[in-house]
């Protein structure tokens, strides 16, 4: 038996939890972040909870990742079509679920945020 606990994003897709749920298929599932960073903030999230990071998916479901990016713009399509898509990868990088998501980011940006470094 496995003593790692369900992570919240696992809850989400099993309907432990609540959430605002704005897509689905058998493989991801997109909902709005409960803390929203920009006017539109939605996470895109695997359903198998196998991989923490986005390095891990890239290096174990190549087809996956692509998908997920797919499925990102297939949303951001209904808001203009131009986002930010932004994976937290490690803890020093912000990262505080350890089940790989993608931060989709739509408006009121500001800043490239490559420009926060002096
Ligand atoms: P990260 O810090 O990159 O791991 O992103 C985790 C994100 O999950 C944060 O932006 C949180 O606001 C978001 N989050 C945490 N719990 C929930 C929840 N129950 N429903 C929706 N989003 C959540």
């Amino acid at each position: 038996m496995s003593t790692t606990e369900p992570s919240i994003f696992t809850r989400i897709i099993e309907r432990e939890i609540p959430a605002s749920i704005v897509a689905e298929n058998e493989r991801l599932i997109a909902f709005n972040d409960i803390a929203p960073k920009a006017p539109v903030h939605i996470l895109v999230v695997p359903k198998t909870p196998e991989y923490a990071n986005v390095a891990e998916l890239a290096a174990g479901n190549p087809a996956l990742l692509a998908e997920l990016v797919s499925f990102a713009q297939t949303i951001a399509d209904e808001h203009g079509g131009e986002f930010r898509l932004v994976f937290n990868t490690g803890e020093k990088a912000g990262q505080t679920i350890f089940h790989v998501h993608a931060h989709i980011l739509i408006g009121n940006l500001g800043e490239d945020p490559r420009a926060d470094f002096q």
